[in-house]
């Protein structure tokens, strides 16, 4: 009995096993509803694909993902300008957003500390927040990493650099289920997380 499907099928499962958080069997599940999907399906998903990769791009500014730099949160005169969230992901961006509690801009940094990946401070996109920090309007950075081992040493690396600069450097308190994402946490309570941050 063959172990793989010939050809475009196989290469497919493929395609979608390599994505982050589809195992072999979801990707066959996924090949095979593509397969019985109309042309117009597969074509819009297609097109989807085809469209981010030519149109969305990162924040000059920020980091987080855009179709024009800076992104809407960058330019908008209405944000409060005097506090900065860092996050690791632009994922992150949209997590506390959602949570209706926080008015300022954010940075990305494009991950976080973890020297089991051979990811150094190098790595992250720090120097631009060190550029961004100059501006005297800004007044406290919050910094709004996973609660896991590798956004504790971010946490505490970036509050460290951060702290001779005069700038109020603050974390979220502590209440989101530990060792995870914050993309997981749920909206009442990172909001609640972020409320009441503490000093770093
Ligand atoms: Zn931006």
């Amino acid at each position: 009995m063959a172990l793989a499907y010939d050809g475009a099928i196989q290469r497919l499962i493929d395609a979608f096993s390599a994505l982050p958080g589809i195992g072999p069997k979801g990707a066959q599940r996924i090949a095979f509803h593509m397969l019985s999907a109309s042309d117009e399906e597969a074509s819009q998903l297609v097109d989807a694909i085809t469209e981010v990769k030519a149109k969305v791009r990162f924040c000059d500014v920020c980091g987080n993902v855009c179709e024009s730099s800076p992104c809407p949160i960058c330019a908008d005169p209405r944000r409060d300008r005097s506090v900065i969230c860092v996050v690791e992901e632009a994922k992150d961006v949209m997590s506390v957003e959602r949570t209706r509690e926080y008015r300022g801009l954010y940075h990305v940094l494009g991950g976080a500390i973890n020297p089991m990946a051979n990811v150094g401070p190098a790595d992250l996109n720090i120097p631009k927040l060190l550029d961004r920090l100059k501006s005297a309007e800004v007044q406290e950075v919050i910094l709004a990493l996973d609660p896991n081992i590798e956004g504790e040493a971010t946490t505490t690396y970036m509050s460290r650099l951060l702290g001779p600069l005069g700038i109020r450097v603050t974390r979220l308190a502590s209440g989101l289920p530990v060792g995870s994402d914050l993309e997981y946490a749920d909206e009442i309570t990172l909001g609640r997380a972020l409320a009441g941050r503490r000093d770093a």
